[in-house]
């Protein structure tokens, strides 16, 4: 039986969730906050990084840690991807400044900021970046970011252009199809992918939000389960949605206790529990009063599924050392 408990929050803009399979821990961070959050569901333990923000700006966007390298992780700083130090046994709540900043995006539009990422099958990094956002969720001067692929060798690509809202990434198994999100174009597309590389070709819709009728749900965040199958946090929907991109169908919802859900990973010793963050931001005080779970992180439970171990920055040990001294 499907089973949804609440295992941390509320935060304000909850993202980016990531399993961490070596210590069995959740990250994720609370984007506007500039914070990161590291909860162990077995045995409550949470910890609360607080990113002290640089020149381009105070938001934490997304979270991932460096391969061999427990003690450090990737971060989404405003528009630049900076790298925190943050030992396992910090004391429960740390603020640090980044280590280093291993690039800055966007030059020519200073106000964008960086969104979701995530490491592909060969360990580099991808992360998307987003227009100026207004007071309204999903509002944003659109078509002004980018979607970048970050190499092990730190060289940095803008793989795809013109993007409004960069957010779910995902890659098949056979790491021969990446699945994308851009969320201002109510769809999930599909792109070839080279995972020698890394290039992309042939982007495609799997599933158009309008023809499914879906909207108003927005799709955010992203993972693949086993069977090749996308599960996507539906922002205003109260759902994540499961779709099998062979057919371009959704053949499964979930209600989750939050309508604002903004992404999704697969964590737990096997793999069997999907990980849902949620936001509060968007909902008035009234809306808050009656949904008092959102911006809670959420474990789903009895799906019958199971997802595949995340993937690390594999950036080359040498050159971080030399970027961070
Ligand atoms: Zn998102």
């Amino acid at each position: 039986m499907v089973d949804i408990k609440k295992v941390a929050g509320p935060v304000q803009l909850g993202e980016g969730p990531h399993w961490d399979p070596a210590h069995q821990c959740l990250l994720y961070v609370d984007i506007t906050a500039g914070h990161v959050h590291r909860c162990y569901p077995d045995t409550n333990k949470h910890q609360h990084l607080i990113v002290e923000g640089g020149s381009t700006g105070g938001s934490v966007s997304f979270v991932l840690p460096v391969e061999s390298r427990p003690d450090l992780l990737v971060v989404g700083l405003g528009r630049s991807v900076a790298v925190v130090e943050w030992p396992l046994d910090a004391p429960d709540q740390l603020t640090v400044k980044p280590k280093c900043v291993l690039h800055g995006v966007d030059d020519h539009h200073p106000t964008n900021r960086f969104n979701d990422a995530k490491c592909d099958p060969s360990g580099r990094l991808w992360a998307g970046t987003m227009g100026d956002e207004g007071e309204t969720p999903g509002v944003v001067d659109p078509e002004k970011g980018g979607l970048y692929r970050i190499g092990t060798d730190l060289t940095i690509t803008k793989e795809v252009d013109k993007i409004s809202l960069s957010n779910g990434l995902a890659w098949s198994s056979d790491k021969k199809t990446f699945y994308y999100i851009d969320s201002l174009t109510y769809s999930v597309d599909a792109f070839n992918y080279d995972d020698a590389t890394g290039k992309l070709s042939n982007r495609r819709t799997v599933l158009d939000y309008k023809a499914a009728g879906l909207v108003p749900d927005v799709p955010d965040g992203m993972c693949i389960d086993k069977n090749g199958n996308l599960w996507v946090a539906n922002f205003f929907g109260k759902k994540v949605i499961c779709i099998d991109p062979s057919v371009g169908k959704v053949v499964r919802q979930v209600e989750t206790p939050a309508p604002h859900v903004t992404s999704v990973c697969w964590g737990g010793k096997d793999y069997d529990t999907l990980y849902v963050t949620s936001a509060r931001t968007g909902l008035s005080e009234e809306k808050l009063k009656k949904d008092t779970l959102s911006g809670g992180v959420f474990a789903i439970t009895g799906l019958g599924v199971k997802g595949l171990p995340p993937v690390c920055f594999k950036v080359s040990p040498e050159l971080l050392a030399k970027r961070m001294s």
